[in-house]
């Protein structure tokens, strides 16, 4: 399919900010924005890139009353050659698609989704920061836009990509957060939406994350929601654990997200000299093996912070702490390779860039 380009009006164009040490985490948006319609009947039409604008919608649309909604997130980096890299979207791609069918959404073509990021990427590419810790986030998502209050699939959607610049995702720098094990709320149940990206799983987690902050605790983890008793992620980041040089993280069990860092850690740390494993982990067990000295360190992994230190773990009565208020060694060593390659500084050994043209 081709893509039209739409002119994009003198008025239309924004004035880029001059700090990119004060970008912050999506609160900046590029000129144009890519937009493809799904009409039943039809399937995928209208591909255009156009001036980024607000949409004029139905107040009846789906996507407002049954959150009929996915999206995914993932970043590209100018490089000091001035290449643009992407970092494994096909793996994006793929989970957009596993989102889309949980959702029954109409799936997107591979090569529309890589296609229409890269096209979008390569006109705004002068939006792409290059100060150390930023790059341009990209947002792919799909919305349900039929009129209609029945409760049912829609018949008519939007795809749409946005491209944001960033700066670091944490304003204080790579520094250790403090995380309260969540033992009220539940994320996400077996059968339910966990490994799906879309907006209500996190609809519902704010209320947990809201309370955790009011006590002082940068983010929440999950349990399992059947026995609440096996952990599970961190709502935008997948948890690991170092024993010594062995890294834990849960098995994908069906409610937790499949995260591209993740599954890049996992890939990653064997060639470090770390062991890998995927198992179970029983809260009462790890805050035994925190006691016991046996956990050297724990790290959460998503595309928007990359590694997020662990500092700080608290489970009911129990408030532990792990490197006293430092970057562990092997959570640094993960970082730094991880972005090494993503930003042309280490050798790419598994061929996860892919350039924009
Ligand atoms: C996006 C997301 C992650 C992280 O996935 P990445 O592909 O590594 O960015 C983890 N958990 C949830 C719930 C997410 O939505």
């Amino acid at each position: 399919m081709d893509i039209v380009v739409l002119p994009l009006p003198p008025e239309k164009m924004k004035t880029k900010t001059a700090d990119q040490s004060r970008l912050g985490f999506g609160k900046h948006f590029t000129d144009r924005m890519l937009l493809v319609e799904w009409k039943a009947g039809q399937g995928w039409c209208d591909a255009r890139i156009k001036p980024y604008e607000p949409f004029v919608l139905d107040p009846a649309c789906t996507v407002f009353h049954y959150a009929q909604e996915i999206f995914e997130g993932l970043k590209a980096y100018k490089w000091a050659d001035g290449r643009i890299a992407l970092f494994r979207p096909e793996m994006n791609a793929r989970r957009f698609n596993q989102s889309a069918e949980r959702i029954c959404m109409p799936e997107v073509p591979e090569e529309l989704f890589l296609k229409g990021i890269e096209q979008l990427v390569s006109l705004e590419r002068n939006w792409i920061p290059t100060a150390p810790g930023t790059s341009l986030y990209i947002r792919p998502t799909m919305i349900a836009v039929e009129p209609v209050l029945g409760v049912h699939p829609s018949n008519h959607y939007y795809f749409y990509v946005i491209l944001s610049p960033v700066g670091a995702y944490y304003a204080a720098g790579f520094n250790p957060v403090s995380i309260l094990v969540e033992d009220q709320y539940v994320r996400a149940a077996p059968g339910g939406t966990g490994e799906a990206k879309t907006g209500g799983n996190y609809a519902s987690s704010l209320k947990a994350g809201l309370e955790a902050k009011k006590k002082g605790y940068d983010q929440v983890l999950w349990l399992d929601g059947r026995e609440r008793r096996f952990i599970e992620e961190v709502g935008a980041m997948n948890m690991f654990f170092a024993y010594g040089d062995t890294i834990v993280t849960a098995p994908l069990n069906g409610s937790i997200l499949s995260g591209v860092t993740r599954d890049s850690v996992l890939k990653l740390a064997p060639t470090l000299g770390y062991r890998v494993e995927e198992r179970q982990i029983d809260v009462n067990e790890l805050f035994n093996d925190i006691r016991a000295g046996k956990v050297t360190e724990a790290f959460g992994s998503g595309t928007a912070a990359v590694i997020t230190p662990v500092d700080k773990l608290c489970y009911k009565d129990a408030c532990l702490q792990l490197t006293e208020g430092k970057v562990g060694r092997i959570t640094q060593k993960l970082y730094d390779t991880l972005t090494g390659v993503q930003t042309g500084k280490l050798k790419d050994e598994f061929g996860w860039i892919r350039f924009v043209e």
